[in-house]
């Protein structure tokens, strides 16, 4: 038994049983990762010797007990690096405290291990926006692992992790869940506290999991989530066991087929995949009816609106002054003002093309003369997909369709025409903008020059319906196995 290829559950079983202990999970994965991470890039950094001294000290009674789970490099841990895979923080930053997230883990037993890879300030769908390397397919070391949570998926998917935390904020935990063959999950909004998560754009961030299987991302979904006094949107309801519902039938269940996210633009061995897995729901007992989201089409340019003007505020801290990267050059002109020379050089030298690509965007779109016409125009439209997914909802439980319009694509093949990239988020980017929660389930692959590409079936949920498309999906995920 290789410990490193071990889900949680399993992992969990073979410490009960006494055929392992947390430091053999530790020691196989860093193995895994010393052969395998080279080429793939999953991984900033890791520091086996601090999780072998947690691993000594697990309590293998708990939830998670002992469980090394690997964190997108945006989520504080204490005492561990944070670089959001910018220059402007790498080298340069510490974590001086945990994430709400990362307190919950450690209090279910869990021991942070790694840093994932990820598209700079989580910008992007590819993975080639990291700012310190680029992380890679495991299926195809040619092609994206997807983005921007890449790293997490691919530690993942490779075998160098036994699970990850993402953030998803127009798709970032399932899109590269779907490209990588992993289970990939965004709560809905407020379901999980952003406390210690580095902010994008503070009203789409969700922190999820990705996972082996549909059971895993409930284990973690029931540890991470719950109230939190230190994020004010975060809700206080109840948190039901998760991992009770992976297994039930879903007879008479109704699922939601938008007729906008299976049209034009599609590939369509994708299409194809994900009709597969449609009508093994059916064969389950599962009734499936069209429905119709109309704003779908205003999605992309709502989102990058909103999503950059966010950011373009939240970026603002990143100066130089506190910490992170302090540009050494200073003016040579005496009518220079230091101040002003000192953020433009710092932010210039320390930001990579995307992020300066969206803080100007978002600065556009927030500035004075221009707000009404784009950043409150958005809010509107924001406000008509939010209300098509609550019609939708009066008539289906869940609704399902594809993540991403193609497998993954090569490293390089849209990296020039950004709009390219931004369109690519159709599916996934209605999901944040609505509040709603949705899920990545692995359905097959795609043969592509000789690659067997991973496909992944979206389920989207009501607000806190987080149970819902775990029962679904689990259903997914048996439904590949028979
Ligand atoms: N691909 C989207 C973007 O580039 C989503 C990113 C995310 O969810 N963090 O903004």
């Amino acid at each position: 038994m290789n410990p490193a290829e071990l889900s949680i559950s399993q992992l969990r079983a073979a410490y009960q049983s006494g055929d392992l202990n947390p430091a053999d999970a530790i020691n196989s994965l860093t193995e895994a990762i010393v052969a395998k991470d080279d080429a793939i890039g999953g991984y900033l950094s890791y520091d086996t010797e601090t999780a072998l001294a947690e691993a000594a000290a697990a309590d293998i009674s708990l939830p998670l007990g002992g469980v090394p789970i690997a964190i997108k490099d945006l989520i504080n841990v204490k005492g561990h690096p944070a670089s959001c895979a910018s220059k402007i923080l790498d080298g340069k930053y510490t974590a001086p405290y945990d994430a709400t997230v990362i307190r919950k883990l450690r209090e279910a037993g869990a021991i942070p291990f790694g840093r994932a890879n990820m598209d700079e300030f989580a910008m992007g769908s590819s993975n080639e926006n990291s700012g310190i390397k680029p992380c890679k397919n495991p299926h195809d070391l040619n092609r994206i692992p997807g983005g921007s949570s890449g790293g997490s998926a691919a530690v993942v998917a490779a075998n160098t992790a036994i699970a990850a935390l993402g953030s998803d904020t127009g798709g970032s935990i399932r899109q590269p869940a779907s490209h990588c063959g992993v289970v990939g999950l965004k709560p809905t909004y407020g379901r999980v506290s952003r406390y210690g998560l580095v902010a994008f754009a503070s009203s789409l961030d969700q922190i999820g999991p990705l996972t082996k299987s549909v059971e895993d991302a409930a284990l973690l979904l029931e540890v991470i989530a719950g109230s939190d006094a230190k994020d004010s949107t975060c809700l206080d309801e109840p948190v039901p066991k998760y991992s009770e519902f992976v297994g039930q039938d879903i007879k008479g269940l109704k699922v939601g087929l938008p007729k906008e996210y299976f049209a034009e633009g599609l590939h369509p061995l994708v299409k194809e995949r994900v009709e597969k897995a449609i009508q093994y729901l059916e064969s389950q007992g599962a009734e499936t009816v069209e429905i119709s989201l109309p704003n779908t089409e205003h999605a992309v340019a709502t989102y990058y609106i909103i999503a950059t003007a966010e950011a373009s505020a939240n970026l603002a801290r990143f100066d130089g002054v506190r910490y992170g990267h302090r540009t050494s050059e200073s003016p040579q002109d005496p009518e220079d003002n230091k101040l002003i020379y000192h953020y433009k050089h710092s932010r210039a030298e320390g930001f990579g093309d995307e992020v300066k690509r969206r803080i100007l965007l978002g600065t556009y779109v927030l500035s004075s003369g221009y707000a009404d016409e784009y950043y409150k125009r958005a809010q509107k439209v924001r406000t008509l997909i939010r209300d098509d997914f609550s019609n939708a909802f009066e008539q289906v439980d869940v609704i399902a369709s594809p993540v991403a319009p193609t497998p993954a694509f090569k490293v390089g093949e849209k990296s020039t025409d950004p709009l390219a990239m931004y369109l690519a988020d159709i599916y996934t980017i209605s999901t944040n903008l609505a509040g709603i929660c949705g899920i990545s389930v692995p359905c097959g692959t795609v043969s592509e020059d000789g690659s067997d590409l991973p496909v992944g079936l979206q389920l989207l949920g009501k607000p806190l319906g987080e149970a819902d498309i775990l029962k679904v999906g689990a259903v997914v995920e048996a439904g590949q196995k028979s």
